[in-house]
């Protein structure tokens, strides 16, 4: 059982990476893949912090073209864009998405009003559930501000949980079921993929993001849609769980997984 597309990661064209994307491709080379997706974070307007999370694009794109070239025949190389969600960024990404053609964009949700759940101060003096509540409720506010035709794939779903103080212990997806379904169903309804981001699998409880119940119950609602990434930053963990992940998604009923080109869907089976 394979995954052959590795559609989440990152390289140096990323301000919290710093491995050059040649090395990511040397690794891809060597697990015989037959593409991956660089998805690079634009985060307009983050929280002042030690990165820049926004990506020189020229150099971007004029790098992955030469790239592109060099293993042509041998390995198909998309790009594509990790963009960060915010209630006022949906003409920002449409504009940016006007300017040169992506592959692939992930949606997804890093910053909650102004603040990152990745540092612990954004769960100081709330409860975890409180935080969580309202990672799950903006987020899917700001779905439905975005164009749903501006991004592919819902990127890390749960993640915020790898970083509240219980590390995950105690989340389950029936404990916030009121705030997950609305999001499944928006993402069935828009023809939207969810992604399996199997980073997970190295935090908490082993889970990927979303935790295998949210994959259950998006299947549950009729969702098929799916594309699966390792969001490595660090060649060692390209396609990290990527065999684990095919045996659960297989189990949970998933036949296919989805890959992109120039924002167009083709899926492929687990082989
Ligand atoms: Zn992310
Ligand atoms: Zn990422």
């Amino acid at each position: 059982m394979r995954i052959n597309y590795d559609f989440h990661l990152h390289s140096d064209f990323s301000g919290d990476c710093s491995t050059p994307a040649s090395q990511m491709i040397g690794q891809a080379v060597r697990l015989g893949l037959e593409g991956l997706c660089f998805t690079e974070h634009e985060d307009p307007d983050a929280p002042p912090s030690d990165c820049d999370f926004s990506v020189d694009f020229a150099a971007y794109f004029s790098r992955m073209e030469e790239l592109r070239g060099q293993y042509r025949g041998q390995l198909r190389i998309l790009i594509g864009m990790e963009f960060g969600l915010m209630p006022h960024l949906p003409e920002t990404l449409r504009a940016l998405l006007a300017q040169r053609p992506f592959d692939f964009v992930i949606a997804s949700q890093h910053f909650v009003g102004g603040k990152d759940p990745y540092y612990p101060s954004y769960f100081e003096g709330r409860s975890e559930r409180a935080c969580y509540e309202e990672y799950f409720r903006v987020m899917y506010e700001n779905l439905l501000l975005f164009d749903p035709s501006s991004f592919d794939t819902l990127g890390h779903m749960d993640y915020i949980v790898r970083y509240g103080p219980g590390r995950g212990r105690d989340y389950t997806y029936a404990a916030y079921a009121d705030y997950i379904d609305p999001i499944l169903r928006y993402l069935i309804e828009h023809g939207k993929c969810l992604e399996v981001n199997t980073c997970g699998f190295r935090y908490g409880p082993g889970e990927p993001n979303p935790c295998t119940d949210v994959l259950r119950r998006y299947r549950e609602l009729g969702g098929e849609l799916i594309t699966v990434g390792s969001d490595a930053h660090a060649p060692e963990y390209l396609c990290y769980g990527f065999e684990r992940a095919a045996e659960l998604l297989t189990g949970l009923g998933f036949r296919y997984y989805t890959v992109f080109e120039r924002r167009e869907a083709s899926v492929m089976s687990f082989r």
